[in-house]
């Protein structure tokens, strides 16, 4: 067998790869239109206090119902859309509409938006912010902006153009999120001079917690984040907590909010006012369940 795949096989694998990446950009030329035909929506996802408290904030997670290929994840259409530049019309949207959505929630949470290096990069992404603000009354005090580690690194490389930009948006008093830390080489160093306020521990190192195998990589991994975020002025977060042990040992390792889907899964902008709600009575009777313990 081995010995008659040979060149047919590659030949057939490069074509394969060659349809997927032609699906690729067909996604991403068709993005501008189905953006106008209102097939791209939001969801929008509880982050919550680990010492309790009202959830403090929502991250905003885009998806596409396309008409032929049913329900799109990101991971589908993000990364193609940054390589062509797509992802700045995307991004425009997706800001404006989770502003929107956010001013709309009665004394509501935060509301986190990705970005893409592309965005950060584009000399439009203030006057956009500000006037996505401006539009909605959203204080800028509620809004976060999460971009990842590397292309954190990338934005703020000085021998580029983009650097600078961030600052103007903190120093507005917008909360700015190192997104999947850990995954990325950052220079250490460096984290304590970028206008960051937030970090997000990647979900890898949650799952490490209770893995025979990768609990005791992660819990020094995340003790040393912890110490690295407070230590440098930022919050830190952990995504993809999934389980109430993770929740309690992320707790006891001093992380600040949590956000998975032990919490609550991603939910229509409609749902979240209930989501939110749920989560405050949930909290109130764990309390009572701690306090009332032997
Ligand atoms: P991210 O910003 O790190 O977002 C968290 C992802 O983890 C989301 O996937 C969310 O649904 C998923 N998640 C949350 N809790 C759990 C959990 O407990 N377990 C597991 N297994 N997964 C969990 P999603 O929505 O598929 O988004 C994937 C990525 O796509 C995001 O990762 C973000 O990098 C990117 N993305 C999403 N929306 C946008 C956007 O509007 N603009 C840009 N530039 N990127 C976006
Ligand atoms: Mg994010
Ligand atoms: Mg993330
Ligand atoms: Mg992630």
């Amino acid at each position: 067998w081995a010995k008659s795949a040979g060149k047919a096989d590659y030949a057939l694998f490069d074509e394969d790869r060659n349809a997927r990446e032609v699906h690729r950009y067909a996604l991403a030329q068709a993005l501008p239109a189905a953006l106008a035909a209102g097939e791209m929506f939001l969801e929008y996802q509880p982050i919550v206090g680990l010492a309790g408290g009202r959830p403090p904030a929502v991250e905003a997670l885009v998806r596409w119902r396309h008409p032929e290929r049913g329900l799109l994840k990101p991971a589908e259409f993000v990364p193609v859309a940054e390589e062509t530049g797509a992802i700045v019309e995307l991004g425009r949207w997706v800001l404006d509409q989770a502003v929107r959505d956010a001013a709309g929630w009665p004394d509501g949470p935060a509301v986190a938006v990705n970005v893409a290096v592309r965005q950060v990069r584009d000399a439009g992404l203030v006057r956009d912010v500000e006037r996505a603000l401006a539009g909605s009354g959203l204080p800028a005090d509620r809004l976060c902006l999460e971009i990842t580690e590397t292309a954190l690194m990338d934005a703020e490389d000085e021998r580029l153009p983009g650097p600078g930009t961030l600052r103007t948006l903190a120093d507005r008093g917008i909360g700015i999120a190192v997104d999947d830390f850990g995954t990325g080489y950052s220079n250490l160093a460096r984290l304590r001079h970028l206008p960051a306020t937030a970090l997000k521990i990647d979900a890898s190192f949650v799952a490490g917690l209770g893995d025979p195998e990768g609990d005791r990589f992660a819990e020094s991994v995340i003790t040393s984040l912890v110490a690295l975020a407070h230590a440098s002025g930022m919050t830190v977060t952990a995504e993809g907590v999934e389980t109430a042990d993770q929740a309690r040992r992320l707790a006891a390792l001093g992380v600040d909010y949590a956000q998975g889907f032990h919490y609550s899964r991603p939910v229509a902008a409609c749902d979240i006012p209930g989501v939110l709600e749920r989560l405050v009575r949930a909290r109130s009777r764990a309390v009572v369940h701690a306090t009332d313990g032997p």
